[in-house]
């Protein structure tokens, strides 16, 4: 379980999270939508360690990672991030974009990671590509590769950071199709996405921010029927 604690982010004199308060139970898979800039990012990269808040808690299994830096290498393997623009290493080929961390960091034999790998990459469609390198792959065979990564870490919750906005329709459904098959996976999912319809269909819960606040944590069905605040109200009005 993940539980964020009055967590507040200052950049220079900008505060840009703002008393955010949130348990992210097991298993579930959490959307986060909002306006570009209200925070939705930082939140993300709060919750991997990418970066420090000012101040507040976030309480993962148990241990505070913000006032506990030395467990920030093992939180990394717990918790999986697939973000907008792949991040693949350029240089390496499908495969050793995910037997590097696998050997480096798991320290896994080379024929192992190899194995996981190739598991992996038939586990999102992409196992006729082992062999390509990231400018040889589709922006959605990228992007897929990139989950395949995340994955092949076995992390137990998993972080999308609007993984289909830089793809093309049919690219993001593909996509899409594979971040729905993880719901049922076991692992906590938390996906910022501007897909309002995937966000409906497979979320537990949406989380809205608005300003660098949570302004609304409800399932889909109340929270696209029976929207609570007019902020929201008028964000979604902007989205159709
Ligand atoms: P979102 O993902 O919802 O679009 P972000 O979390 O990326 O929002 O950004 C929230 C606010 O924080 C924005 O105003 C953005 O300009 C600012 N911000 C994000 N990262 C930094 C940074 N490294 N330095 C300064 N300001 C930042
Ligand atoms: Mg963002």
């Amino acid at each position: 379980m993940i539980k964020v604690e009055n967590l507040f982010k200052q950049f220079d004199q900008t505060e840009v999270l703002k008393n955010i308060n949130i348990e992210f139970e097991d298993g579930k898979t959490y959307a986060i939508i909002g306006s570009s800039g209200s925070g939705k990012s930082t939140l993300l990269r709060c919750l991997n360690g990418l970066e420090k808040p000012t101040s507040g808690k976030i309480v993962i299994d148990g241990v505070d990672i913000v006032h506990n830096e030395k467990t920030l290498p093992v939180l990394r393997q717990k918790i999986g991030m697939v973000f907008q623009s792949f991040n693949l290493f350029a240089h390496m080929n499908a495969t050793d974009n995910i037997t590097f961390a696998l050997m480096k960091v798991k320290k896994m034999s080379e024929a192992d990671a190899k194995q996981l790998a190739l598991e992996k990459l038939t586990e999102v469609g992409c196992d006729h590509r082992t062999t390509h390198y990231p400018h040889q792959l589709s922006g959605g065979e990228k992007q897929r590769v990139a989950i395949a990564r995340a994955l092949a870490m076995k992390p137990t919750v998993i972080l999308f950071d609007e993984p289909t906005s830089a793809l093309d329709p049919e690219m993001t459904v593909e996509v899409l199709k594979v971040m729905k098959n993880l719901t049922n996976s076991g692992m906590t999912i938390i996906v910022v996405t501007h897909e309002m319809n995937f966000a409906k269909e497979v979320s537990d819960l949406i989380i809205y921010m608005d300003n660098g606040e949570i302004v609304e944590i409800n399932p889909p069905k109340i929270f696209f029927e029976q929207t609570q605040s007019e902020r929201a109200k008028k964000f979604l009005n902007n989205m159709l």
